[in-house]
């Protein structure tokens, strides 16, 4: 696949309805997460590259990552990050 400008990075992300902020390792370039509150889909307002990817772990990258609400992970039908091992 030669998609090379959709990569994964590290979003930021604010429901524009209940105002809950969330982060995620695992975002995408137009792809939104949804609220677990209201169900919606919001997209990233913060996006910034995942350089060093093990240089996250500050973040949640070790967290279960929610599938269900990941457009990306909907889209693909699995895990839309590196299964670690
Ligand atoms: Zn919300
Ligand atoms: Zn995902």
């Amino acid at each position: 696949m030669a998609d090379q400008g959709n990569k994964r990075c590290f979003g930021e992300y604010r429901c524009p309805t209940c105002h809950r902020t969330w982060m995620s390792g695992n975002s995408w370039p137009n792809m939104g997460q949804e609220c677990t509150k209201c169900h919606i889909n919001v997209l990233a307002h913060k996006q910034t590259p995942l350089e060093r990817p093990d240089g996250l772990d500050k973040s949640d990258l070790s967290k279960h990552h929610p599938q269900d609400l990941c457009e990306k992970c909907k889209q693909l039908g699995r895990y839309c990050g590196r299964v670690r091992r």
